[in-house]
């Protein structure tokens, strides 16, 4: 049973002071057993309570059968203090909630993780599992003698046990108080890369520090191990300055695990990150920034979420939009990535401006009320939360100046190791700054939806004029008629129209910087020599700025896929960074397979192997891993794929996606020796992806009996699912349409959480005939109208929506 809000407010005033002892004990492949100690005190002797556990068996209290029902295990007549022992067997899982299975295909090694994340902490052990009963764990696990064991606290011991000392116990020392939410252990033959982190703060002046990863991806964790090294390093040494409080925990541990359905989690201590992070080929520098911001995202929440943490799920956006925002800027001012806020221009923010145009959007900050359950709540982890939260925090930093860190500190500062909400966060804005901050809360995070900032001309004099409602602050930058920069000034602008004196004439671009979150609407003459000189636009981040609103608009139906054809042709054909480079192509295919129809992918495909060529053709390093890929994924020329594969020079990862397109066109006689060569994990996926892509009705029937039997892990249904809604297959894959929808909800019925999101993020987004993408999308609304999990609701109302606006732009 989902805890409520109402439950869990009584329970917060009922129960403090929790001290948590965990033994886990992982040698059997079949299930594990808890033995938990929670010790805490209650407010009202007499009470009763209850801990949550999900799905065990055999549930002991204090040596007796416990009473223990619906998920919940009853606890009656409470002293003042209070000490209950729970033993359990549970599950281990492969859908990523809860303790986790992987057998890794290379090796046949076995990993186990505990993912909690939000309601998650429950199917993994007995707790009080809400976001404002902080507890202690000490933690210790029984695993094979040859496995590590990480946990959130420091390892302190490893002795062998058992008869033939077949297994080894490793014991943690107790953490700080933390959330249950947070709680994680990853046991496994992890290979290893650790060192001393100095730090003035830890008793022996450092810290151990280490990366972690399967045994079967030791090459590429030696490969890049100097890399992640100096990134953990630098970002260590600036969070640590700009924060006051000192960093909470014992160590800093990161491991590439397999099975997450996140991209990374920041338990305290001990972040995981999704092994696919570690890639086996070159990585792109989408890739590359990718994994740095990531490792800055996880660190903010250090301190963001792990040491201050949030009452209840509706601040949960404070968390991410905060650590998200950071993990651009310290990319950028840290890490040594300049062109994050590059990257998140074409990448991240465009997420938030589709989830805002979307029946789902919400405010950034709800009312704990709006989100009753984790249920709920779960469906918020949503671009709203991250990229609209990161890039309106992005304003409030400009907006502020050095107030914003200085506000930051006090609430840290104020809410050390305890829970806080938005009014505190802005209670601590206030009392650092002189400007508005509560007016600008309820303007920027209360209200729905963006605003729009219009160029018009006066006497060919521009004049900025804000549709919306928000203040904004932000820098526009001034062009010749060849966008060679005349001037950049920042400027303020509310409910006045602003006129841009001494710029008459000029080109104009109003946030110039993407220090703001709004739509751009440029005046003709602006637009015309934007479209016709882009390239030679001087800011990669105005440049990106710019490519954003060329997407946004077809994506409108402002102009066709035929229009971005052409200025792909002329603009990104030339274009040498290679993070714009990335990222508009990426654009360019999303807005392909949404919008569309068979008969316009010829000519499609041709521009995009033209742009691809002549990167190629550059010989600049920088571009070649994302001009590879993109050119193997949608290449029409089989002699050129068959070359390349019976070369040696491409890495793994480009010869899976020639392997998949050779089968997708047709040809499926590479996908078993391409298995033959890669026994790991990521080539299990490619594989899966591959032999669901061949266009045989037979094949598909295969492919199709696999990915709704019910039998596949979380990664494994998504990579089926990707190879199935081939490019060119549509008349193929047609019967299939109404089939995922119906047998898509059975499955999903069947599942949690996570596998609901999965199943819905399968959606088939392919090039179709405008009738058919209405049939389609008529076919939903109707089944939503029906009995249909939360989760997979709101993922099927966003496709509703994108099937919406590839209709008619709106
Ligand atoms: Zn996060």
């Amino acid at each position: 049973m989902a805890l409520k809000l109402p439950e869990a407010r009584d329970r917060a005033a009922l129960v403090s002071d929790v001290h948590t002892t965990v033994h886990l004990d992982l040698r059997s492949t079949e299930e594990y057993t808890v033995d938990a100690t929670v010790r805490f005190s209650c407010a009202e002797p007499g009470a009763s309570t209850f801990l949550e556990l999900d799905g065990a068996r055999d549930v002991t209290l204090d040596g007796q059968p416990a009473p223990y029902a619906d998920g919940r295990i009853a606890l009656d007549g409470l002293a003042a203090s209070n000490e209950v022992r729970v033993t359990a067997t549970l599950p281990y899982v492969t859908d990523g909630d809860g303790m986790t299975v992987t057998v890794d295909p290379a090796d046949g090694e076995r990993y186990v993780c505990a993912f909690t994340a939000m309601d998650i902490a429950h199917k993994v052990i007995p707790c009080f599992d809400q976001p404002d009963l902080k507890t202690t764990f000490t933690v210790s696990v029984t695993g094979p003698a040859h496995w590590t064991v990480l946990a959130n606290g420091l390892a302190i011991s490893q002795e062998r046990e058992g008869e033939d000392g077949g297994a080894r116990r490793f014991s943690f020392a107790p953490t700080p108080p933390i959330s249950t939410y947070l709680f994680f252990v990853a046991a496994g033959p992890w290979v290893s890369e650790t060192w001393e982190e100095p730090y003035e703060h830890a008793e022996s002046g450092a810290l151990p520090f280490g990366w972690h990863a399967r045994a079967s991806q030791e090459r590429e964790l030696r490969r890049d191990a100097a890399e992640l090294r100096r990134i953990t390093s630098t970002c260590f040494r600036w969070f640590t300055e700009a924060f006051d409080p000192p960093y909470a925990f014992d160590d800093y541990q990161q491991v590439f695990t397999p099975g997450l359905n996140w991209g990374a989690m920041e338990f305290p201590g001990c972040v995981a990150f999704r092994d696919q992070y570690l890639v086996q080929g070159a990585p792109t520098a989408l890739q590359r920034q990718w994994l740095a911001n990531t490792i800055a995202h996880e660190m903010a929440h250090m301190w963001f979420g792990d040491l201050v943490t949030m009452e209840w799920w509706q601040d949960t956006w404070l968390n991410e939009s905060f650590a998200d925002y950071m993990g651009y800027e310290v990319a950028a001012l840290a890490a040594g990535y300049d062109d994050a806020w590059t990257t998140a221009a074409l990448t991240r923010k465009p997420t938030g401006y589709r989830a805002d145009l979307r029946r789902s959007t919400h405010r950034i900050a709800e009312d704990a009320e709006q989100l009753i359950d984790a249920d709920t709540a779960f469906a918020n982890f949503d671009m709203i939360t991250y990229a609209k939260g990161n890039a309106v925090l992005r304003q409030l930093g400009t907006w502020l100046g050095e107030d914003f860190l200085a506000g930051v500190n006090r609430h840290l500062r104020s809410h050390a190791f305890g829970n806080a909400t938005l009014a505190d966060f802005l209670d601590a804005l206030d009392a650092e700054t002189d400007r508005d901050v509560r007016g600008w809360a309820e303007k920027w995070l209360r209200t729905t939806g963006f605003d729009t900032i219009e160029v018009t001309r006066r006497d060919w004099v521009p004049v900025l004029t804000r549709h919306g409602s928000r203040p904004h602050r932000f820098t526009v930058s001034a062009y010749d008629d060849h966008l060679r920069l005349v001037e950049t000034r920042t400027v303020d602008l509310d409910d006045e129209p602003l006129v841009l004196e001494g710029l008459a004439g000029r080109v104009v671009v109003p946030n110039a910087g993407d220090e703001t979150f709004v739509a751009l609407r440029l005046d003709d003459h602006s637009w015309e020599v934007v479209t016709r000189h882009l390239s030679a636009m001087e800011s990669s981040l105005t440049r990106a700025v710019l490519w954003w609103a060329v997407i946004d608009r077809v994506e409108s139906h402002g102009s066709s896929l035929a229009d971005l054809s052409a200025l792909l042709g002329r603009h990104l054909r030339v274009e040498r960074d290679p993070v714009i480079f990335e990222s508009v192509l990426a654009a360019a295919l999303r807005i392909a397979r949404l919008y569309a129809a068979p008969e316009d992918l010829p000519a499609f495909f041709r521009s995009v192997e033209e742009v691809c060529h002549a990167a190629l053709a550059e010989d600049e390093p920088a571009l070649e891993p994302a001009a590879l890929r993109a050119l193997a994924g949608t290449t029409r020329d089989r002699d050129l794929l068959v070359r390349w594969l019976h070369g040696t020079a491409l890495d793994q990862e480009v010869r899976w996606i020639a392997v998949r397109r050779l089968a997708e066109l047709g040809d499926p006689s590479f996908i078993a020796a391409e298995e033959e060569r890669d026994r790991s994990v990521s080539g299990h996926l490619a594989a899966l992806a591959a032999h669901a892509a061949v266009p045989t009705p037979e094949a598909k029937a295969e492919a199709w009996a696999r990915l709704m039997g019910g039998g596949l892990g979380n990664h494994e249904l998504t990579a089926a699912a990707a190879g199935f809604w081939g490019w060119e297959q549509a008349d193929l894959v047609a019967p299939y349409l109404d089939r995922y929808l119906v047998e898509g909800l059975a499955l999903a019925t069947a599942s949690g959480q996570a596998m609901s999101q999965i199943i819905g993020r399968a959606f088939p987004y392919l090039p179709m005939t405008g009738a058919a993408r209405q049939q389609l999308r008529d076919r939903l609304a109707e089944v939503l109208d029906g009995e249909v999990p939360t989760v997979l609701a709101r993922t099927w109302n966003d496709a509703l929506d994108d099937l919406d606006r590839a209709l008619t732009g709106r």
